[in-house]
């Protein structure tokens, strides 16, 4: 046997460069290190499986294509070993020594730029193999070729200028990295710390791992295969596992696209809404896979906040590996990949409704408030969100909803506009005032139950160019769109003493309304609030009033004045003109009870004793005849 010394080499240049920032760097991410051995050690085992299939003579030929880590706690070592292609003098000194590869090229690139800021770099690129030094100051790598005239070699560096390179005797094919800790990273050797870090980036690596002769569970990267040869069962048991979820998926997507991007995704609904159970904000549970190698659990932009309910993984082999968390957050990929996603999934959800509206309604239930916000926050998906809203109406059964296409598609020919009401239930609704006319006429109302809707329908305006316009404002003509179907109504006060009651009325209430009016659109109450402003409606009141009080502003600015309109034909309203000439005094107090009253129907009512006190005076009157 001949003892050949180690022939020593300097690092090109840009390694050193790379090294002295990854030894020095105070990057907190360390673990990650374990990830870049792991895929480079499954790379080159995937290689040796392709090689395989072209060349006849390979060296070891019937080794078992697995990776085994090993670790002696004690020591402070770690071994990560392959069986795959190994690599000859040659390619050590070109893979090891130089920077021939994509993320430690990119890496330098950004640090020439970077000028100061280096420090940081290291936590954005990852710089695969050298990320070692972060952890280790001598590191082996014992190698033997698959090809038949190799040799078994040993390559080692301490990390500094130079690396040297000797010839050993009996590897087996593959590679064996052998390195040890630094003091302060000792932990990295104990077996559970490691393995749960294996787990945590490398649990879709398709070859066996073992830890200390253990082998760890891995998980089929299901996203990589075809549809066809996923069951069922194995989707659910995917998603708990991704999703650390205990409840079962509604549905999923899986698809696959070359263009414009390369992407392979599976994404689940879940079946429960987790921030409906007040568990609080939900993260981001689409994590992203390089080739089956995690990049980043909960990257923020991969999709829009308003699919944070979403759990799944999209890989895309496009993605450089070395790309890490802090850069990909506004990269120009990740905004080409949510676009493509997004609107996938929007698809998907379209076809759910039409195909199996069961599911999608179910779906709607418990999720449909993410897409409510989708509406109010995303410009860019406003009509297609729109398409999937669903509402009660006065058209639906208790429970069940209606689409706005649908809506349109009932609604009369001469109707411009989508009209909602909003209270907190059916019931409120439809004993309120403003919901007679419509009644009355047939005219379709959608019923708004969550204080989010009303946003919706400002910020969204329109939806195939119809207003969404509340049921409470002055100014629509219904007997534009349909004529009351009740013939025989009530004869109406003659428009003269309609005109001077209606006076009598603004004088009485004074600043508190900007205008009182005669109005047909009542039916069976003698008087509403409406409002002139399409934006302010009685809801938005109260909420506006909130957030004043909230922002200790209080009410200093005082109510504004509301617009009272009183129905004609009913005999309050009849009485009430008649009652002027008798006891002028008792009418001023009867009509503002009617502002009240009409205020306690609009939800604006908020402080009723005064009312009470009137009540009683009235009753007082009343009673004392
Ligand atoms: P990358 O994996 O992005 O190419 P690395 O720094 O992780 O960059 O690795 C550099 C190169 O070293 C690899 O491209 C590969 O050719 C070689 N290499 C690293 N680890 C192994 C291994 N276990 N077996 C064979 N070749 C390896
Ligand atoms: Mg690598």
């Amino acid at each position: 046997m001949s003892t050949i010394t180690p022939e020593r080499h300097e690092f090109q240049a840009e390694v050193k460069q790379v090294l002295d920032i990854v030894v020095h760097s105070l990057y907190t991410d360390k673990e990650i290190f374990v990830r870049e051995l792991i895929s480079n050690a499954s790379d080159a085992t995937e290689k040796l499986r392709h090689t395989q299939i072209t060349e006849k003579d390979i060296f070891d030929a019937d080794l078992d294509l697995e990776i085994q880590v090993t670790s002696d706690e004690e020591a402070g070592t770690i071994t990560i070993q392959d069986f795959g292609i190994g690599m000859t003098h040659g390619e050590l000194i070109e893979n090891l020594g130089t920077i021939a590869h994509s993320g430690s090229k990119a890496f330098l690139a950004a640090l020439k730029e970077g000028g100061e800021r280096n420090e940081n770099l290291i936590g954005q690129f990852g710089v695969g193999f050298y990320s070692v030094f972060m952890v280790a100051d001598a590191v082996k790598v014992y190698t033997r070729s698959w090809q038949p005239e190799g040799e078994s070699l040993c390559w080692s560096s301490q990390g500094d200028g130079a690396y040297e390179i000797e010839q050993v005797e009996g590897e087996r094919r593959g590679t064996r990295i052998v390195f040890t800790l630094k003091d302060e990273y000792k932990d990295f050797a104990k077996k559970d710390k490691l393995e749960g870090i294996i787990k945590r980036y490398s649990s879709f690596v398709q070859f066996p791992i073992k830890v200390d002769g253990d082998e760890l569970q891995t998980v089929q990267a299901l996203w990589l295969k075809s549809k066809n040869d996923i069951t069922e069962e194995e989707y659910k048991a995917f998603y708990k596992f991704q999703a650390n979820a205990f409840d079962e998926p509604r549905f999923w997507l899986h698809f696959a696209a070359d263009a414009p991007i390369s992407i392979n995704t599976l994404l689940f609904a879940p079946t429960e809404n987790m921030e409906g159970f007040g568990f609080g904000r939900m993260e981001p549970g689409v994590s992203l896979y390089c080739r089956k190698v995690l990049i980043d659990s909960d990257p923020k932009n991969l999709l829009p906040d308003w699919l944070r309910f979403v759990r799944g993984v999209v890989d895309s082999a496009d993605l450089p590996l070395n790309i890490s968390r802090e850069s990909m957050q506004d990269s120009a990929l990740i905004q080409k990949l949510n676009k493509v996603i997004t609107k996938r999934f929007l698809k998907t959800l379209e076809e759910k409704a039409k195909k199996e509206p069961e599911v999608y309604n179910d779906f709607w239930k418990s999720f449909g408030i993410f897409l409510k916000e989708g509406v109010t926050t995303d410009f860019t998906h406003r009509d297609q969100l729109l398409k999937l809203l669903r509402f009660e109406s006065s058209y639906t059964e208790e429970g069940s909803t209606t689409s706005l296409s649908d809506y349109l598609s009932r609604a009369p020919e001469g109707q411009k506009e989508i009209f909602y009401l909003s209270a907190a239930s059916r019931k409120a609704i439809e004993a309120g005032p403003y919901f007679e006319a419509f009644k009355a006429r047939n005219i379709e109302v959608l019923y708004l139950y969550e204080p989010i809707d009303e946003f919706v329908m400002n910020h969204a305006r329109a939806f195939e160019e119809k207003n969404f316009t509340s049921a409470d404002s002055a100014d629509i003509d219904l007997d534009a769109i349909a004529p009351e179907t009740d013939t025989d109504k009530e004869e109406a006060l003659e428009q003269a003493s309609a005109d001077e009651l209606c006076k009598f009325i603004k004088e009485t209430l004074g600043e508190e309304v900007s205008e009182v009016a005669a109005s047909d659109r009542l039916v069976g109450s003698p008087a509403m609030i409406v409002n002139n402003d399409k934006m302010m409606t009685a809801q938005m009141r109260k909420m506006m009033k909130a957030m004043q009080q909230q922002s200790g502003e209080g009410d200093a600015a005082g109510e504004p004045p509301v617009k009272l309109q009183i129905n004609a034909r009913h005999p309050l309203v009849k009485n009430l003109a008649a009652l002027r000439g008798s006891n002028e005094a008792l009418a001023g107090l009867i009509s503002e009870q009617l502002l009240d009253n009409a205020r306690v129907a609009a939800g604006l009512m908020e402080d009723p004793s005064s009312m009470i006190q009137r009540n009683y005076k009235i009753l007082e009157q009343l009673s004392s005849k």
